[in-house]
């Protein structure tokens, strides 16, 4: 639950109902405004009912969420956007996230030609993989360090914040030293004590939506990493299993609106790993941008016929341009800016 305190209340006041909530075994998130402030009873539904703040001092009122997410749900923030700074760029309400790049960092000539290019066309972030979840052990699984130094080289030239995946909680200290956004894949959405130490490392962290997660999943996930106080949190729809095989996954847009309803978080849209197919990139791009997402995120490459993963996919930074304005026209209409340093 969450327990608003008057305007004015004092710090004695806001003490006194913290000590209350961990009395009952639940964390106390403060969370102080300009004129008002709100303390989040967060714990167990059962623990949080045997609270009776109403009428004690310095309290407003008391507001039940329902949701067996806290952090996460929009009322939480008041039914306001989250409103993420990445590398001086604005996530979320108005602000449209464009980020791009390639699936994974192949060599530095790839690397820094795509990355070159999807900068010229004025995208809010950099992507690029140095550690790849593959299906196969035997694929390339990525350049590892290598990956993460050409992605800082990257980073260094264009000025662009980077979005990279953390595979494996042993890599943390070294994706930390480059990315401004930890991406965390579909296959990893689950794994609780990976989310827990993002939550600790306090890293913007793009959270991609499990092949067979639900929304309400994928919600509760988030929550792992917010409980630990980063409130850096972008959701990710990038495709679910169905029983259709006419491509890999089924994007489901539905979830934008549906998510966008239920939380405070910026929805991000993965646009490439659905179709699986490059001309059906630029329909999904800007369906989700018409959906409501805060953002997508692109697999570009320079030559993508020659790309190590996802080659099919890829769209070549030679055709980006035009797709970059494609979206930024239907992202007016929805009210919303491509966001730029
Ligand atoms: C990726 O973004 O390159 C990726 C592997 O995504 P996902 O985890 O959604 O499959
Ligand atoms: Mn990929």
């Amino acid at each position: 639950m969450m327990i608003v305190m008057k305007e004015g209340a004092t710090e004695e006041e806001i003490a006194h109902v913290v000590e209350r909530v961990e009395l009952v075994g639940c964390t106390a998130h403060v969370s102080k405004g300009e004129l008002l402030t709100v303390i989040g009873a967060i714990g167990d539904r059962d623990k949080d009912q045997q609270l009776s703040l109403d009428g004690a001092p310095g309290v407003d009122h008391v507001v039940p969420i329902a949701k067996p997410y806290k952090l996460a749900s929009r009322q939480f923030k008041k039914g306001e956007d989250s409103v993420l700074e990445i590398g001086g760029r604005k996530v979320g309400g108005t602000n449209f996230a464009l980020m791009a790049g390639p699936c994974t960092v192949e060599n530095r000539d790839q690397m820094l030609t795509s990355a070159d290019e999807v900068a010229a066309a004025g995208v809010t972030m950099l992507r690029g993989g140095a550690y790849k979840p593959r299906t196969s052990p035997y694929s390339f699984q990525g350049l590892g360090r290598e990956g993460l130094r050409l992605l800082a080289e990257a980073k260094e030239r264009t000025g662009l914040p980077i979005v990279t995946e953390l595979l494996d909680l042993r890599d943390l200290d070294d994706v930390l030293e480059v990315a401004d956004v930890i991406q965390i894949g579909a296959r990893n959405m689950q794994n609780y004590s990976l989310l827990s130490e993002i939550g600790k490392s306090k890293r913007p962290a793009l959270l991609k939506r499990g092949l067979s997660a639900t929304v309400e999943e994928l919600l509760m996930a988030s929550e792992y990493i917010l409980k630990e106080g980063n409130e850096n949190v972008m959701l990710c729809e990038r495709g679910i299993r169905t029983y259709e095989t006419a491509y890999r996954f089924t994007l489901d847009l539905l979830a934008v609106p549906a998510l966008k309803e239920q939380t405070h978080l910026p929805v991000i849209v993965d646009p490439s790993h659905a179709p699986g197919r490059r001309d059906w990139v630029e329909p999904m791009s800007l369906a989700a941008v018409a959906a409501g997402a805060d953002g997508i995120i692109i697999e570009v490459h320079n030559d993508p016929d020659k790309a190590i993963c996802d080659a099919a996919q890829q769209v070549p930074t030679s055709e980006f341009r035009e797709l970059t304005s494609k979206i930024e026209a239907i992202a007016a209409v929805v009210g919303k800016t491509v966001s730029r340093a």
